[in-house]
């Protein structure tokens, strides 16, 4: 449903002297998506996974300068099309309440999400009652205002203001971000659902444990780059990772004793090589000066000179 080739993103900046420069945030990230299923995207912070979703919605800041190739049921993403699906088509489940305007009601908003999505005002209104309901919120919380919900309560009216139309492809940003374990697991398994209704659900964590739970596949991001593209069951402990930072993502999960601590890869590195170059034991001279293409193998893909 989404095809992500080699996207770039860079930020232009003033430094002293009013000099004009240009720095790079995302260097390389590509990232697929099949209708009914759940494409975890996972790397530490910095690694470029919001500016993803940023990208694709077409919301990123004005001084961003965005490159590569996005492909949506097969056509090229233009901003202009980007402007027509998003909300519509495609839809961001956010990870913060600060998405929700404090001054208006929670029906207001969510209905508004609707009216977005093309619906007329008094079918957004009592879809909005639906949606609301779908997740387990009484009808009350339609006249509450945002700071009124819980982490959890939050949690469940963005996801209802995503899903009120009838987008095919949600986003959803850090969903478990500051949730307790119970209302994550339920805020994952409402992801799970919709990928089994036949959406595209695209799910940016830090999290591997809470994606490995629900994703089928799942897309590593080290310093802007795609470095490794999995399968779920990769994870599992049998030695089919392909890349040394993912296979360290996996050292560093609490099941695996929290063996390895994982290093910041760099965003830039000087000579445009590997990001991961400056931790990793297998690196050489190509790796620091050349950035690998992301190559398939054993049923994935990986970006590794010695892989
Ligand atoms: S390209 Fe080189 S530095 Fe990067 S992960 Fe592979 S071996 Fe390590």
């Amino acid at each position: 449903m989404l095809e992500i080739r080699n996207l770039s993103v860079e930020f232009s900046t003033y430094s002293a002297g009013l000099r004009r420069h240009s720095v790079p945030a995302i260097r390389s990230l590509d990232l697929t998506v099949q209708a009914g299923t759940i494409a975890a995207v996972v790397g530490q912070s910095g690694a470029g996974k919001s500016l993803l979703a940023h990208a694709v919605l077409g919301i990123l800041p004005a001084n961003a300068t965005c490159s590569g190739d996005m492909f949506y049921n097969g056509r090229r993403l233009t901003p202009r099309s980007i402007r027509s699906l998003r909300g519509k088509e495609i839809a961001l489940i956010p990870q913060s309440v600060s998405f929700l305007n404090p001054l208006l009601k929670v029906g207001v908003q969510v209905a508004r999400a609707g009216i977005c999505g093309g619906m007329s005002a008094a079918e957004a209104r009592s879809s909005a009652q639906q949606a609301l309901q779908r997740y387990g919120l009484p009808r009350r919380t339609l006249g509450w205002f945002p700071f009124q919900l819980s982490g959890g309560m939050t949690r469940r009216v963005l996801t209802a203001t995503a899903t009120i139309g009838s987008a095919s492809l949600l986003i959803a940003d850090e969903p478990t971000n500051g949730l307790d374990p119970l209302t994550a697991r339920e805020t994952l398994g409402h992801l799970r659902s919709l990928a089994d209704t036949g959406k595209a659900v695209i799910l940016i964590t830090h999290d591997i444990e809470a994606a490995l739970s629900v994703a089928d596949s799942v897309t590593v991001f080290c310093g802007g780059v795609t470095v490794e593209e999995a399968r779920a069951s990769d994870f599992d402990g049998n030695g089919s990772l392909r890349h040394p930072y993912s296979r360290t993502l996996w050292e560093s999960l609490p099941r695996n004793g929290f063996t390895q601590a994982v290093p910041q890869p760099e965003t830039a590195p000087q000579n445009g090589g590997c990001p991961f170059s400056g931790a990793c034991l297998r690196s050489n001279g190509s790796c620091r000066e050349t950035l690998p293409e992301l190559t398939p193998l054993s049923g994935g893909k990986v970006r590794c000179w010695n892989a």
